[in-house]
């Protein structure tokens, strides 16, 4: 637990809870989110919508050299029907599923067998055993941090076939791509149904478990906070880090291979694409025990939205623009080169530091410089659904006095500078800013939402003394 929080008897703070509605509300943070009409239209469009989306873009790519609109106008026109583009798709392969069930269960072996060494090794890196944040239940879960050194093993493996073993192509991600899709689809399917059936029979922590009796709600949102297997198989650590994360810059990897092989050469874009995406992968992972503080682990129940979201939108769509060079070797002047680099490098920056300073801030509970100065904040307390009381602080100088999501619009300009490496031919690859907005836009509603009923008035103060959420004067 956070050094920051102190308990208090419990029974005084039952009483006061029940004195007023503001207080009522805390006691149901991260439990409170109503399913009004219009969360229940939005879920039931993403499950209907979202793998027909993947398949879309994918199927695009592979069919129509990455245009979005020549499949609509094919279809609309009649030129084609829907069982002609069906019938060109690849099917599931026992090839893909091999490769799929060995990759999953390989980042199952590296996650749960192998205890983590690189914190032995490696000045300044937070692994091994670390502490979760304080659940609505008022539980503290430990995790095994392991996430880089999974990731590290997986690429040093991926090299020394590359360029020594060579038991398999680089390009065979991309070649087994679409027959690939289906297999992540099995397995995100399969991850949340069982989610939801082991939140009704045999749940983690029956406490921290979130019934909204409404079906699809909760099947996309999830009920258990915290599925585990065993006392270390934490389901949303490892969907969430791996095998999408880890995945991420082999597929990228993959793409580059694709391109040397049919072209003799990887572009500048290419690397460009891998670069800024892998600096971001490795943070991750570099920032695994940090991002156990973070809303996925700390506020989200674990659904379809994260287990099939985890296996299948995340390593699809978030490599789009590598696959849309595959296609189109976009080779950039060095001037818009070195404009996109610098791009999604001052992106990274504000998206690391921002976070840095909030991590920094929570961890010494406020006894830091930030930017040569003390911290200000604002105190602040809420209650666990035991009626415990805790403390916490709100900071509102450094980057979080500029916004109260300043790493977010750094995240923003990192996703648009991948998106720019691909030229303005289509508009495919943009799909990721795109996305990226909304999501975020909503996650700072979203996080809004959680926290106001998490600390009612004394967020009220804190809004109005960091009044704006992404860019300061604008939004
Ligand atoms: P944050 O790291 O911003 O965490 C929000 C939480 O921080 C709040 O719920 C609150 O939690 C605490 N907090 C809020 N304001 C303050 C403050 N002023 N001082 C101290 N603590 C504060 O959000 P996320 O977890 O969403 O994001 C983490 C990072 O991950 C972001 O940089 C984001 O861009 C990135 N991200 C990337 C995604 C991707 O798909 N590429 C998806 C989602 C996120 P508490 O209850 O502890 O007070």
């Amino acid at each position: 637990m956070a050094a920051h929080q102190e308990k208090k008897p419990s029974e005084e703070r039952n009483h006061r809870s029940m004195q007023n509605d503001t207080r009522t509300a805390q006691v149901q943070w991260g439990r409170a989110w109503e399913v009004d009409w219009f969360s229940l239209a939005s879920i039931l469009f993403l499950l209907l919508f979202a793998p027909f989306i993947v398949y879309y873009f994918i199927m695009s790519c592979d069919q129509y050299q990455c245009s979005l609109i020549d499949p609509l106008i094919d279809l609309f026109t009649g030129n084609k029907h829907l069982s002609d583009i069906w019938n060109k798709t690849p099917t599931l392969t026992y090839r893909a599923a091999g490769i799929y069930t060995l990759w999953v269960a390989f980042q199952v072996f590296l996650y749960v067998f192998i205890p983590d060494f690189c914190h032995k090794f490696l000045p300044g890196y937070v692994g091994g055993v670390q502490e979760g944040a304080v659940t609505p239940a008022g539980a503290v879960n430990k995790y095994e941090i392991n996430g880089l050194q999974a990731w590290m093993i997986t690429h040093v493996l991926w090299f020394a076939n590359a360029y020594y073993f060579h038991w398999f192509s680089p390009t065979i991600i991309f070649d087994n791509w679409i027959p690939l899709l289906w297999c992540s689809n099995v397995l995100g399917y399969a991850v949340s149904t069982f989610a939801m059936i082991k939140s009704y029979f045999f749940p983690t922590s029956a406490k921290d478990c979130k019934f909204t009796g409404n079906f699809f709600y909760d099947y996309m949102m999830g009920i258990e906070f915290n599925p585990r297997i065993g006392k270390w198989f934490d389901f949303k650590l490892f969907f969430n880090g791996r095998p999408g994360i880890v995945a991420w810059t082999l597929i990228n990897l993959s793409y580059a291979a694709k391109q040397q092989e049919l072209y003799g050469q990887v572009t500048n874009s290419m690397i460009l694409v891998n670069v800024l995406q892998g600096i971001y992968v490795l943070d991750f992972f570099w920032n695994e025990a940090w991002y156990l503080k973070t809303i996925d682990i700390c506020h989200d129940h674990f659904g379809w939205y994260l287990g099939w979201g985890d296996c299948v939108w995340l390593p699809y769509l978030y490599t789009l623009q590598g696959l849309y060079l595959v296609y189109h070797p976009v080779q950039l002047c060095t001037a818009n080169a070195t404009g996109i680099l610098l791009l999604g490098l001052i992106g990274y920056y504000i998206f690391r530091m921002t976070n840095h300073q909030k991590d920094l801030f929570r961890r010494t509970n406020g006894n830091c410089k930030i930017w040569g100065k003390k911290p200000e904040y604002i105190e602040c307390s809420y209650m666990s659904v035991d009626g415990t009381k805790y403390y916490s602080k709100l900071m509102t100088s450094g980057f979080w006095g500029w916004a109260r999501h300043f790493n977010y619009t750094g995240d923003l300009m990192g996703s648009l500078a991948y998106c720019l490496t691909c030229g303005f031919e289509h508009i495919l690859p943009y799909f990721y800013i795109v996305y990226m907005t909304i999501l975020l836009t909503h996650r700072c509603i979203r996080d809004e939402h959680r926290c106001f009923s998490k600390y009612g008035k004394d967020w009220k103060r804190y809004t109005a003394a960091v009044p704006y959420r992404l860019i300061p004067g604008i939004f």
